[in-house]
């Protein structure tokens, strides 16, 4: 038998992921539904953000397991939906007034087209930006940072990036660096980490179906499931809180002091973003309690991550499509956020299906 048996929760594309998502979800006998992007893949097929509800439908008491808002990222969270449908809540019944509430690829452009991104190159983690803020303005540093970042021109066979990338850490330290780099910008629409200049279609879908499936709640827990932040095979669970609050507290409490860590940049492995999902969804529902949990796994070094982000973005804006450059880039990117090792994908699909337990510990008491 497999030391690894939870690596075979990764399907090989959107396509596979989310019919097996699907197909999980429909044996369990969840209520379903799938809200078109308007967007196509690589295959021409039609791609949607899918939902399943385990549980009652009108819950009062909700946990939230959302993937792929990070298209990429989506391999690993589709992966730990897999593993949940399949293997763990086989069996398991919410109790009444609760339920289990799968969103799946929040970004399946992203996911379908191996892209961080969506088809208007928006980082939908930085594009949710509350009614009361401007899609302008972007961190001191970036337009410095630009012409680093974004070369206009597809990747060359052989390039010395990590000199230059070791010389602006050791100029501006790495959490300036993160910031300018990581904190979202709305001036640079080719450019990394861009959030946009109106709301996504996945913040429109968002917008526009979770009141209807959350109408009634008094108390929300969310994961989020990202990749590509932190020491490779370890997780931070990401929360809109101030250090030491009491909703800090309670969610460290629930969910390990070790790894609950509010969004702040200088202390620990984040930085601080505009446009993130978490505070939006906060703001939409001032009349319960709702925490995003933005679960976050290590894959690599962060330089390793930048470098992948970077080569992927120039490819995919000045070169072809299929190139060996710009197909060497996606793969380095799907590396990078989706890593092949079956003993990563074993232990992040392993530690992911324990947060969402802790989750439902949290809803059920
Ligand atoms: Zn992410």
């Amino acid at each position: 038998m497999s030391r690894t048996p939870l690596a075979a929760s990764f399907s090989p594309d959107y396509t596979s992921a989310r019919a097996r998502f699907r197909a999980g979800a429909l044996a369990l006998g969840c209520q379903m539904a799938s809200w078109p992007v308007d967007q196509k893949g690589p295959d021409g097929q039609e791609l949607t953000i899918d939902l399943a509800i385990l549980g009652d439908p009108n819950p009062k008491r909700a946990v939230i397991v959302s993937s792929g808002l990070h298209g990429v990222e989506g391999f690993f969270g589709s992966a730990v939906q897999a593993a949940l449908l399949e293997e763990t809540l086989g069996g398991f019944h919410p109790g009444p007034g609760t339920a289990v509430i799968f969103l799946h690829a929040l970004n399946p452009f992203g996911f379908a087209w191996v892209r961080r991104v969506n088809e208007e190159n928006m980082d939908l983690n930085r594009n949710f930006l509350r009614s009361d803020e401007q899609y302008t303005g972007a961190p001191d540093g970036y337009a410095e940072l630009d012409p680093l970042l974004n070369p206009p021109s597809p990747p060359p066979a052989f390039e010395l990036f990590l000199p230059r990338v070791g010389w602006m850490i050791l100029r501006q330290g790495m959490p300036a660096l993160k910031n300018a780099v990581a904190g979202g910008q709305y001036e640079f629409p080719q450019g990394l980490f861009f959030g946009g200049h109106s709301p996504s279609k996945t913040a429109q879908v968002l917008d526009a179906e979770l009141p209807k499936l959350l109408g009634g709640c008094e108390r929300v827990v969310h994961v989020d499931f990202h990749t590509g932040l932190g020491k490779r095979s370890t997780y931070k669970l990401f929360v809109d809180h101030e250090w030491g609050s009491d909703g800090a507290e309670a969610l460290a409490k629930a969910f390990g002091a070790d790894v609950v860590e509010p969004w702040e940049p200088e202390e620990g492995v984040s930085y601080a973003i505009r446009g993130g999902m978490g505070s939006w969804c906060k703001a939409r529902f001032p009349n319960m309690t709702y925490d995003v949990l933005a679960a976050e796994f290590g894959t690599t070094h962060v330089v390793n991550v930048i470098r992948a982000l970077r080569d992927e973005n120039r490819a995919w804006q000045w070169g072809k499509r299929d190139d060996v450059a710009s197909i060497r880039a996606t793969a380095a990117l799907r590396e990078a956020f989706a890593p092949g090792d079956p003993e990563w994908r074993h232990a992040c699909v392993e530690q992911a299906v324990h947060v969402v337990e802790q989750a439902i510990e949290v809803i059920s008491a």
